[in-house]
């Protein structure tokens, strides 16, 4: 089954701007929402309306849909289940074999299939983007019958059950009468020719699996999930079709220290009590080297310093994210006896509360709250 359109779902313009696609999301939201709309299908569409939105509202999303559609392995990919899975080559190879069958004409040209291929990048290649080499391994048209299939100095003969239309009428007898479907002619499996001696090297398919290696240049920035198409890297066409593209879908391994929001980095940083209440400079870590940052004296716990281009750069050249450093003061856990004395020495001279505007009125409020239990 195909998938609608999402700007179709959404009943908008592919021009449509972000405010005209939260407008019509919001309508046709309540309009299906389960909890109001008791028709049988109410919360099919409601799904539909919420995963259109979901991709046209993101435009980093929405810029890939507009260009690839949608990504769905129904949509092209030979039906395999790829979803972030690691099934391998053998995996995605078999999947185009043994599919078709609703040609009409054999002998027209047909586009050859598109391939999938997940890879995995670490943190860093995908912020930076890299270049390799892969192996695909792909259908290529047998060099010793040149694609006929046919032993050297034969040819393929035409079909003489289907007389080389690939299809032959079947009639039933049923209780309504004779009834007459057109099947694939299963002695030529639809090619329409019929080969006597077949070609040694590929049996008579003529196709051999190859395993090609070709360079690809991941750009920088790329993100989970996303995919970058190499035009005509798929499988070669049929009777002069063109080739169908290769779609690599990246995986990216997650980093022990830094988190990524999009082009923004997110981190923690650790500090000591003492440096947030008299203030201090640190050194961040950040995808670029190590930065000063400025911690301003009475910094609370949780506050985000931002890096300004200390992000990812941005997949489509859009400048580079910020890396937001959020701070976590560090409760002292293993004490001297002499920094113990030094504490409880402070404890004195600061009294019950801490000091500060800011903290009195949040204590005053919880002194409040104690009154009023
Ligand atoms: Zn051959
Ligand atoms: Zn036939």
């Amino acid at each position: 089954m195909s998938k609608r359109d999402y700007y179709d779902v959404l009943g908008v313009a592919k021009s449509a701007t972000k405010d005209e696609i939260k407008k019509a999301y919001r309508k046709l939201s309540k309009k299906y929402h389960p909890d109001i709309n008791k028709e049988p299908d109410a919360d099919e569409k409601f799904k539909e309306v919420k995963e259109a939105y979901e991709v046209l509202s993101d435009e980093q999303k929405r810029a890939h849909y507009d260009q690839f559609g949608h990504t769905d392995p129904n949509q092209g990919f030979g039906g395999g289940d790829f979803g972030g899975g690691f099934g391998g080559f053998e995996d995605i190879f078999n999947s185009f074999f043994g599919g078709g069958g609703r040609r009409r004409d054999p002998n027209a040209p047909r586009q050859g299939a598109d391939l999938q291929y997940t890879m995995t990048l670490s943190f860093e290649e995908a912020v930076f983007g890299k270049e390799t080499d892969i192996e695909i391994p792909r259908e290529e048209t047998c060099e010793t019958c040149d694609g006929s299939g046919a032993k050297p100095g034969t040819k393929p003969e035409t079909c003489k059950h289907c007389h080389g239309s690939g299809q032959l009428n079947v009639e039933q007898n049923t209780p309504f009468g004779r009834i007459v479907n057109r099947r694939t002619c299963p002695y030529c499996n639809g090619s329409g020719k019929e080969i006597k001696q077949k070609c040694s090297s590929c049996h008579g398919s003529g196709k051999v699996q190859k395993r090609r290696k070709i360079h690809v240049k991941i750009p920088a920035g790329v993100d989970d999930g996303q995919q970058l198409r190499v035009a005509g890297k798929g499988e070669p066409g049929t009777n002069g079709g063109p080739s169908g593209d290769l779609y690599i879908v990246f995986h990216i391994r997650s980093h022990e220290f830094f988190e990524r929001d999009g082009d923004d980095i997110y981190c923690e940083m650790p500090i000591t009590f003492v440096q947030a209440a008299i203030g201090d400079e640190i050194e961040v870590p950040t995808l670029h080297g190590k930065v000063k940052l400025k911690i301003p004296a009475g910094t609370q716990t949780g506050t985000r310093f931002r890096l300004k281009g200390k992000g990812v750069p941005n997949v489509r050249g859009y400048g580079t994210g910020d890396q937001h450093t959020i701070v976590r003061i560090m409760t002292p856990t293993k004490l001297t006896e002499k920094q113990k004395e030094l504490l409880r020495e402070f404890a004195d001279v600061s009294g019950q509360t801490p000091l500060g505007e800011h903290e009195e009125s949040f204590f005053s409020k919880v002194k409040r709250a104690f009154k009023g239990d």
